[in-house]
């Protein structure tokens, strides 16, 4: 990139906020998955909504592509740099706007960290209610990017649920708003279009959203079985009783033996949990409590353990949060993968799971949140054994395959991202993928926001769809996959 051009963006942020030094741009080299790396030509680090318009409107004139970016914490290569453009980092617009308890509404800037929103509020007895894993530290501009779940959102819904209005700066530099803080706004969903765009349309400057009381009663059940089936059994059970967990998910045996390593969760040592959490009034929770319980008992559960306050709630917690990054315990390396399936065919695709983990010799953890059938399976490999990153790698992509054929979806909340562009013409029929691409060229004409993610043909505006870029997997002998 020209030095002029790296000036020129100095002059607008100050030299602390452009980051040309290669050792420090490999920070910012990959996300959360990191067998995609690229290095960008310069992380950008603005302040403000203004800065972040004068930025954008440098390199739509001058056509350089750039890419948004949280925390990083994305797990499909969404936040994976532009060779030759540049990174615009959202971490110094990190401040809260404003709290209306009154109308149930906070206002956000995009580098707000998600579980801040929950801190702010909780004192006036509300909550931000999605919950993704990571929410620690991954940011509200990327989980409306990611459209981002978590274990609440069964019952809460996902990020789009939670959004009401958002101002966004267009790959242009123009400022829009989209939707606004009334429930219902006229003319097209654009904030719909917006949630789970993955940074393709523009970057979210400043975000309204929706909190929720919290609810008189949390009760928060661990249930142990001898098998993964048996605690899927009991989920289809729970549900077909017509009862709505806030939470309902499973780990296995290899990931309460990951998590426990970590945090000492108390976890039984059994061949799967299951943890089922439900909240409301009082009177509600004990009698489907119970209910929950004797249907986990028929369904095999030899322990069944109730929190018995906040502090053992958020033990049990932790260690289902901390299932992902606790695989470094027991292994090297892992993907985690995030397919979709229906709720009923959970015994037989775990199953041919393991039939294929076994025929690849590679271990695969499974963590999911069972209620909308998001399954979380994590392949365990060691990068340093020859073959075992690629067989990893392709182990993971039968299993995504294995869930599309099940009836269910490539991605349950992480993004299509880099890694699942390949994917996208296995779900959605080539016009389909066609009409997503012309609300793209209506928001990107220049295709400069987050080019070349999500879609495994990119296409310029008033053209067709440009060559099939396949994945290295397919050209190594993977396509019969596909
Ligand atoms: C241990 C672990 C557990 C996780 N658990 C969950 C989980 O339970 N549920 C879940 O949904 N995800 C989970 N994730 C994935 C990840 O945390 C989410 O996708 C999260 O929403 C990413 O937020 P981020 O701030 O890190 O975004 P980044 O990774 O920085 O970016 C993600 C995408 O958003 C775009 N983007 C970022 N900010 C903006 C903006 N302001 N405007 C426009 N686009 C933007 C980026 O370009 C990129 O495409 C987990 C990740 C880890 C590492």
């Amino acid at each position: 990139m020209d030095a002029r051009i790296i000036e020129e963006f100095g002059a607008l942020l100050g030299h602390d906020g452009v980051i040309t030094d290669p050792m420090q741009l490999r920070t910012y080299e990959s996300d959360g998955l990191t067998n995609f790396r690229v290095a960008p030509t310069a992380v950008l680090l603005p302040n403000s909504a203004d800065q972040i318009q004068a930025v954008v409107r440098i390199c739509h004139r001058e056509r350089i592509p750039f890419v948004a970016r949280g925390a990083g914490t994305g797990l499909s290569g969404g936040a994976l740099p532009i060779k030759d453009g540049v990174v615009i980092s959202l971490a110094r617009l990190n401040r809260i706007l404003e709290v209306d308890i009154p109308n149930a509404r906070v206002v956000v800037e995009p580098g707000v960290i998600n579980a801040d929103v929950t801190q702010r509020v909780a004192p006036h007895g509300y909550f931000y209610a999605p919950d993704p894993s990571s929410q620690s530290v991954c940011t509200i501009g990327g989980n409306v990017a990611e459209n981002a779940g978590g274990a609440h959102c069964l019952k809460y819904g996902f990020t789009v649920n939670h959004v009401l209005a958002l101002e966004v700066v267009l790959p242009d530099g123009s400022l829009v708003h989209l939707g606004g803080a009334a429930l219902d706004q006229p003319g097209y969903d654009l904030t719909g279009v917006f949630v789970g765009s993955e940074g393709t349309l523009g970057i979210a400057t400043k975000i309204t959203l929706r909190i929720v009381k919290r609810p008189e009663v949390i009760q928060t059940l661990l249930a142990a079985f001898d098998s993964t089936d048996q605690a899927g059994a009991a989920v289809g059970a729970i549900i077909a009783a017509g009862i709505l967990p806030a939470a309902i998910e499973i780990m296995d045996r290899l990931s309460i033996v990951a998590a426990e390593a970590a945090v000492h969760a108390g976890y039984p040592d059994c061949g799967a949990l299951l943890l089922v959490e439900l909240d409301g009034p009082d009177a509600e929770v004990e009698a489907l409590m119970a209910q929950v319980r004797a249907l986990c008992t028929d369904c095999g559960a030899w322990e069944l353990r109730l929190a018995q306050s906040n502090a053992e709630r958020a033990t049990v917690w932790k260690g289902r949060k901390a299932a992902f990054a606790a695989m470094g315990r027991i292994s090297p390396n892992y993907i985690v993968q995030d397919g979709v399936i229906p709720r009923t065919a959970l015994p037989q695709v775990l199953r041919e799971i393991e039939r294929l983990s076994a025929a690849a010799g590679l271990r695969v953890a499974n963590v999911f949140h069972a209620g909308d059938g998001n399954l979380h399976p994590l392949v365990l490999y060691d990068r340093k054994i020859p073959g075992q990153e690629h067989a990893a790698e392709e182990l993971a992509f039968a299993i995504l395959r294995l869930c599309v054929e099940a009836g269910g979806s490539i991605t349950g909340e992480h993004g299509v991202g880099q890694e699942k562009k390949p994917f996208m013409s296995v779900m959605f029929a080539e016009p389909d993928l066609e009409t997503m691409q012309l609300v793209r060229c209506a928001f990107d004409p220049h295709h400069l926001s987050n080019p070349d993610k999500v879609f495994p043909r990119p296409r310029l505006c008033g053209e067709r769809a440009g060559p099939y870029q396949p994945h290295p997997l397919e050209v190594a002998g993977i396509a019969e996959f596909f």
